[in-house]
C-alpha cells in the first residue's frame, strides 16, 4: 500500500536542506554541530538549542534555514544508511587540517558521490599550528575532488570547531549549495517523514524524533513508523518548546507511539487510527514471521 498523497500540481513550495556532517574519527563532526547548535551562529536567536533530539534547524538569515543531523557517533545515520532511507541533501566533510585524509573522509566521500550528495569541504582546527589546508586540497585533488579555489567545484571553508571561527561562512557556503538543488515539497497534504531516533521516556513514554519531509504533521494526527502506530499527543521542537505543527525540512519530537520505532523507519501520517493499527500489526506479524524463519536456518 502507498501511503503517500500524490502532490497536486503547484502544490511545492520550497523547502530547507537537511545536511549531515561527516568525516573521520576526531576531526571535529560533534565540535562543529554542538557550535553550531549552542551558537545559532548567524541568527543570534536568544537562546541557543539545550536539547539533543538528533536533528535540528538553525536559520541562516531572515528566510534561509538549514536542518542538520545532529547524531554523534552517527549510529543512527548509519542505522538510517543500511535501512535505505535518504534523508540528506547536502554533506559537509570535515577534515582536521593538522591531519590528512583519513579512511573514513574517503569512505564519507565515498558515499556522498555514490549517494549523489553534494559535499561542501570544512577544514577544521586551523586554530592549530600544525594546519595545513593546502597539503588536504592537495590530497582531495590525489582523489579527483578539485576544489573551487584550485578551479574545481567544491566549495570549501577553513574553520575552527573550537572557536567558531569562519563557521557562519560554511553555513553560507552550505546554503549556496542547497540553492542550486532548489529543493521543494508540499506542506498541503498528510506528514510523511524518517524516524532519526527513538526512545522510551520515563514520563513521557515513547519519544520518536521524526524529520518530516513533506505534508504537515499536527496533535491529534494518527501516525505510523515501523511497526507502531499511536496517534500525535504531544509535539516538541529542538528547543524543548511544544508546538501545534510542523512542516517540510523540519525535525520534531513526536509523544504518543504505542513503542520505539527505528531509526530510519519510514513514517506517515495516515487517515485513521485503526488503519494505522492494522498496518503496524501486519508489519509486525511480517517481522515475526521472517523472525522465525532466520531462526530456523
Ligand atoms: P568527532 O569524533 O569527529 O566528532 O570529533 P570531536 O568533535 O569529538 O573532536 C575531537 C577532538 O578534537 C576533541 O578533543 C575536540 O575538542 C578537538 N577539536 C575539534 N575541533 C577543533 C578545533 O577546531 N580546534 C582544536 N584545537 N581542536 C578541535
Amino acid at each position: 500500500i502507498n501511503l503517500e498523497e500524490a502532490d497536486a500540481e503547484g502544490s511545492l513550495i520550497s523547502r530547507s536542506p537537511i545536511v549531515t556532517v561527516m568525516g573521520h574519527v576526531d576531526h571535529g563532526k560533534t565540535s562543529l554541530l554542538d557550535f553550531i547548535r549552542k551558537a545559532n551562529v548567524i541568527s543570534g536567536e536568544a537562546g541557543g538549542i539545550t536539547q539533543h533530539i538528533g536533528a535540528y534547524e538553525v536559520k541562516v538569515d531572515e528566510d534561509k534555514s538549514i536542518t542538520f543531523l545532529d547524531t554523534p557517533g552517527h549510529e543512527a545515520f548509519t542505522a538510517m544508511r543500511a535501512r535505505g532511507a535518504k534523508v540528506t541533501d547536502v554533506a559537509i566533510i570535515v577534515i582536521a587540517a593538522d591531519d590528512t585524509v583519513m579512511p573514513q573522509t574517503t569512505e564519507a566521500i565515498n558515499h556522498a558521490l555514490a549517494a549523489n550528495l553534494p559535499m561542501v569541504f570544512a577544514f577544521n582546527k586551523m586554530d592549530k599550528p600544525g594546519a595545513n589546508p593546502d597539503k588536504i586540497r592537495e590530497q582531495l585533488s590525489a582523489m579527483n575532488i578539485l576544489v573551487e579555489e584550485w578551479g574545481g567545484k567544491y566549495q570549501t571553508q577553513e574553520i575552527s570547531a573550537k572557536s567558531g571561527m569562519n563557521i557562519d561562512k560554511l553555513l553560507e557556503k552550505v546554503s549556496l549549495e542547497a540553492e542550486l538543488l532548489e529543493l521543494k515539497a508540499n506542506p498541503n497534504k498528510r506528514a510523511v517523514g524518517t524516524v532519526i531516533e527513538a526512545q522510551l521516556d520515563k514520563g513521557r513514554g515513547y519519544v520518536a524524533t521524526v524529520l518530516v519531509e513533506a505534508g504537515t504533521l499536527r496533535i491529534g494526527d494518527p501516525i505510523l513508523a515501523g511497526s507502531y502506530s499511536g496517534r500525535v499527543k504531544a509535539l516538541y521542537n529542538e528547543r524543548g518548546a511544544r508546538v501545534d505543527e510542523v512542516g517540510p525540512s523540519q525535525p520534531v519530537q513526536v509523544l504518543g507511539f504505542a513503542g520505539a520505532p527505528q531509526a530510519g523507519d519510514r513514517f506517515n501520517g495516515v487517515e485513521s487510527e485503526p488503519e494505522a493499527r492494522d498496518i503496524a500489526n501486519k508489519r509486525l506479524q511480517l517481522q515475526r514471521e521472517q523472525g522465525l524463519r532466520t531462526q530456523k536456518h
